[in-house]
């Protein structure tokens, strides 16, 4: 853990559509809550692209030789769980504008279909959907980000969020550039907590990403 910089925490609260749509998801998805893990992959790989695009155009950049991967560690004991990239990371900004509001128009419009009528959503539908970050609210009752933007000359940031109205953001001491996202699962979704789980989950997805996955030492 990084350690907090200013001594001084900030709160924000989400937008009430953010809200709802974070109800609708997690009552829409419960079957389904292994998709958290793709959603996050997914985020990470987005990030390391854009990373690699920005290593050829700016030379002003964090970590320049740092390796463009995935690092995901579990432990089953304490029932934790963290995704860790070396990707473009984010700034306060991007925190503040990117995670916690709504990143598709359609979004709330589609759950809000599927709640109305009482459907379930099968495997297929969801795949063809992104979710997005707010489905680890599925496995978790609390998530925390640090991250920090590949700028040189950028901060480290922690933001933390229960999901229900508000989120805090803290800047802290970050050396690496990129964004580690980490929670403990609750109980029922403890089995992702579990390597022959974890490990079949990202062996269904990394056909899809450019990127190495490591699954502690040992690459997937
Ligand atoms: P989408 O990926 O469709 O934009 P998400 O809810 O999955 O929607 O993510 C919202 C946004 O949060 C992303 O567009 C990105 O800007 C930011 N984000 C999420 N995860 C990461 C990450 N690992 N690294 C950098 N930015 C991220
Ligand atoms: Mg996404």
């Amino acid at each position: 853990m990084s350690e907090n910089v200013e001594g001084n925490i900030q709160e924000f609260s989400y937008k009430a559509e953010m809200k709802q749509l974070l109800n609708l998801i997690v009552h829409s998805l419960y079957t389904h809550p292994e998709v958290f893990l793709r959603e996050l992959i997914s985020n990470s790989s987005d990030a390391l692209n854009k990373v690699r695009f920005r290593k050829v155009t700016d030379s002003n950049i964090l970590e320049p030789e740092a390796e463009l991967r995935i690092k995901i560690e579990i432990d089953s004991e304490k029932q934790t769980f963290s995704i860790e990239d070396s990707g473009v990371g984010m700034t306060q900004e991007e925190l503040v504008g990117n995670i916690g509001t709504v990143a598709k128009s359609g979004t709330l419009e589609f759950f809000k279909t599927i709640q109305q009528n009482k459907q379930t959503l099968d495997g297929n539908l969801i795949g063809q959907f992104g979710v997005g970050f707010y489905s680890v609210f599925m496995v978790t009752d609390e998530v925390t980000i640090e991250t920090r933007h590949a700028d040189a000359d950028s901060n480290g940031y922690r933001w933390k969020s229960k999901g229900e109205s508000s989120y805090t953001i803290e800047e802290i001491e970050k050396p690496t550039r990129g964004t580690k996202i980490s929670f403990t699962l609750k109980d029922d979704a403890k089995e992702f907590a579990e390597e022959y789980k974890v490990k079949s989950i990202i062996q269904k997805y990394s056909n899809f990403v450019d990127f190495p996955i490591y699954l502690g030492k040992e690459q997937v």
